[in-house]
């Protein structure tokens, strides 16, 4: 098990364009140690997700999982995912079952591994079509919908050197994550568990 220190915000990298892998590094022996020290990373450090340029590897990677996590116990589960060159498209205006959200967006109170003990809300696309490899070269055409699409979102943003900062629409909804407990979890979740109930994941 590697476990690699996680890339803090001003670090350079961060802000880096990742470039695409071809198929023949994706099998390389390097690529895949590197996809098995994003896992020990994302799951040492109870991520949802984490992306390669977090470690300071400029490639196109990223991993997703949600198990029962403590950081964001409202999250509905994702499988562990590993996902190469995504390409990610807003669907259908966020339609669900009984109406549509304004603009095809919701706000999602996001943190993130490399900003350290803060969260906000970050206006995310509620459908996205994701295309993607997985660490077998293996092509996915999927759609993901509600906090999962958020997290799709999050960490492919990532790939393009963009932070969940970078997002934030109204900077006074930032929080650390203490006054995230003592201020504001109980209306988002009870909020943001009624928004997984429409939309699903
Ligand atoms: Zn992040």
């Amino acid at each position: 098990m590697t476990v690699r220190p996680i890339l803090q915000v001003g670090d350079p990298l961060l802000r880096q364009r990742s470039r695409e892998v071809s198929r023949e590094e994706l099998a390389s022996a390097q690529v895949q140690q590197l996809i098995d020290d994003l896992i020990d990373t994302m799951r040492d450090a109870n991520g949802a997700g984490i992306a390669a340029p977090q470690v300071g590897e400029l490639l196109r990677i990223t991993t997703i999982e949600v198990n029962d996590n403590p950081r964001y116990p409202y999250k509905p589960r994702i499988p562990l995912t590993i996902v190469v060159n995504p390409v990610i498209e807003p669907l259908d205006a966020g339609q669900f079952e009984g109406g549509q959200f304004e603009g095809g967006q919701f706000d999602n109170l996001e943190g993130c591994l490399s900003v350290p003990n803060m969260r906000g809300l970050v206006p995310r696309w509620v459908s996205v079509r994701v295309r993607y490899l997985d660490r077998d070269g293996n092509e996915h055409d999927t759609v993901k919908r509600g906090l999962t699409a958020g997290t799709f979102q999050h960490e492919c943003d990532h790939l393009d050197g963009v932070l969940f900062l970078d997002r934030v629409r109204d900077t006074r909804s930032l929080t650390t994550w203490d006054n995230y407990e003592r201020f504001h979890r109980d209306a988002f979740v009870s909020e943001i568990s009624e928004f997984v109930r429409r939309v699903g994941s």
